[in-house]
């Protein structure tokens, strides 16, 4: 059950309220968050929730059976809109993010902001800090790398997201991010997700190499609990037992989310398939699927990119890319 609080609620309402929750076998978890206040209750006893909607203090309470309770659309019924930069997430019109998978230089940053200039797009993907299976593969370019990176976008009006992948980093890379990107490896890192539920800064989270629904929207959970509802969720592909792409895109994913949870959901084809040729398609499917956007990879020479250049966009590529997009846009539409 999620009771939905005033915005003026006083102490002794809430402390009123709080007894009678737990009068009626329910725990009581207070989450703010800069959008509201909310009692998250669990308990499994039937009991007449309209007991609880006409005390004082208190807006609006719903029952959610889910595991996840805050993310779920059970008491959320409208798409959460998430301004990320000059962004937003979750509208209308679906997003389109794209950028290089490592900031390598100076020359790269400014090629592809450009070529993001020239097509419209408004935020630049690009990690500083890099999650290799190898610990001898190109790391990134840390914190100074952001820093350049942030300097050449700002020029621009182009907002950025990278990935966090630890505590520390979150305070280094504040100022320079408007949206922070936690990636497959980190879904269920829960001390990094509460951290950055305490950050005032909205957050991309991945779904993890094997993870499933009820995971991923678990996670988002830790965030949303932790006091930071601008979350954004993000199916990227998992392992399975088919060895000819380098991880399956859940197409699936896409409709079920969008269904469970009323955060915006936004689809990763570069490592969806991992495979150049038929990121455009993967692209256009999820679109089809009901994403609210898509974030891929592009590079001025993706042969000589640091990490990923097998499943990097060239320019011609990523305009032709956008292009489709656009048409399949007007389509859908027109078919709506
Ligand atoms: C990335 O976006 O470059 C990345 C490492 O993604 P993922 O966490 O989905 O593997
Ligand atoms: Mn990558």
């Amino acid at each position: 059950m999620i009771i939905q609080l005033k915005e003026g609620i006083t102490q002794q309402e809430l402390a009123a309220l709080i007894i009678l929750v737990k009068q009626s076998g329910y725990t009581a978890q207070a989450v703010s968050t800069a959008r509201g206040s909310y009692l998250v209750c669990l308990g499994s006893l039937e009991f007449d929730i309209r007991k609880i909607g006409g005390q004082a203090g208190v807006k609006d309470v719903h029952r959610v059976s889910d595991s996840y309770k805050l993310v779920s659309r059970k008491w959320k019924q409208e798409t959460t809109k998430i301004k990320a930069g000059h962004t937003i997430i979750g509208g209308q019109k679906p997003v389109i993010i794209a950028g290089p998978c490592a900031i390598e230089s100076e020359m790269q940053i400014t090629a592809i902001v450009t070529h993001l200039a020239d097509m419209g797009i408004k935020m630049m993907r690009g990690g500083v800090f890099k999650p290799r299976s190898s610990p001898y593969a190109f790391q990134g370019l840390g914190v100074e790398g952001l820093k350049l990176f942030y300097k050449i976008c700002r020029q621009q009006g182009i907002s950025i997201i990278s990935e966090v992948m630890d505590i520390g980093q979150i305070e280094q890379m504040y100022d320079y991010v408007d949206l922070f990107q936690v990636g497959a490896r980190n879904t269920q890192n829960f001390n990094l997700l509460r951290a950055l539920g305490e950050a005032q800064k909205p957050v991309l989270l991945k779904r993890g190499i094997s993870g499933t629904i009820d995971e991923l929207l678990q996670s988002a959970e830790y965030i949303f609990s932790s006091g930071n509802e601008d979350i954004i969720l993000c199916e990227r592909g998992i392992r399975s037992f088919e060895h000819a792409y380098r991880n399956t895109f859940d197409i699936n994913a896409i409709p079920v989310l969008k269904q469970k949870s009323h955060l915006p959901v936004l689809a990763d084809p570069s490592h969806g398939i991992g495979i150049r040729e038929h990121v455009t398609a993967v692209a256009l499917a999820s679109i089809v699927a009901g994403a609210d956007g898509v974030i891929y990879e592009v590079h001025p020479q993706p042969e000589l990119a640091r990490s990923d250049g097998q499943q990097t966009l060239n320019f011609e590529e990523s305009a032709q890319l956008n292009q489709k997009l656009q048409a399949l846009q007007q389509f859908i539409q027109a078919f709506n």
